[in-house]
């Protein structure tokens, strides 16, 4: 499936805009500068398929590609910007609220957070509208490559400890770093699994 070719299919700036739900959806989020647009390259081995973060907390579109009819990988707007102005958070989360919710065919969605933090108050609060919309989910710890072992195993515990209080039943851990491809044939995996049940 990965080794597909990938199709744009459109970039949806508010839910009217949203493609008509066709097979199995995934969906990747995570603050910006998360390593998202990466991971979704190294994913799908296409260099500028995602956006590029070039300028923070313009393009807040959800993209969507097609691999195949039946799986579509969306790519979802970057949040947690500081200087983002109210009215565009707002406006993010209603948008962001309206698709989780009316989104049947989606399966999964990838929250992506920086191995070299952990999870921050920005990535609990899209935790809790996920959890909220009871959308089923997994977390991606990025940029393993960029910690010391020891470091990032202490990252991946305390990870594990934050979402164990949630009320999601064990969501998975991916340890990744699209730079050395750690990680990424389990995440692959994962997603082909979400395709075949
Ligand atoms: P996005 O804003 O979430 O789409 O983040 P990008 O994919 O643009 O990545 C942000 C920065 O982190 C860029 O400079 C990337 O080259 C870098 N980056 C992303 N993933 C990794 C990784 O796994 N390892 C390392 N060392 N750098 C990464």
């Amino acid at each position: 499936m990965f080794a597909a070719e990938w199709q744009f299919v459109t970039a949806a700036p508010t839910t009217e805009f949203l493609p008509p739900m066709q097979g199995v959806e995934v969906a990747l989020v995570g603050r910006s500068n998360v390593g998202k647009s990466s991971l979704v390259n190294a994913l799908t081995g296409r260099t500028h398929l995602a956006r590029t973060s070039v300028t923070p907390g313009r393009t807040q579109e959800l993209i969507f590609f097609r691999a195949q009819p039946e799986f579509m990988l969306v790519d979802m707007p970057g949040y947690g910007f500081a200087k983002a102005p109210k009215d565009k958070v707002d406006a993010w989360v209603r948008t962001i609220r309206a698709y989780l919710r009316g989104r049947v065919n989606l399966a999964r969605v990838f929250v992506l957070i920086d191995g070299r933090h952990g999870i921050k108050a920005v990535d609990e609060e899209i935790l809790d509208l996920l959890d909220k919309a009871a959308v089923s989910y997994a977390i991606v710890l990025t940029k393993s490559d960029q910690v010391k072992t020891t470091e990032f195993a202490a990252r991946l515990k305390e990870t594990q400890e934050k979402i164990r209080r949630r009320p999601a039943a064990y969501p998975e851990i991916f340890p990744t770093s699209s730079e050395t491809g750690k990680g990424l044939p389990e995440l692959r995996a994962a997603i082909a699994r979400l395709l075949a049940e």
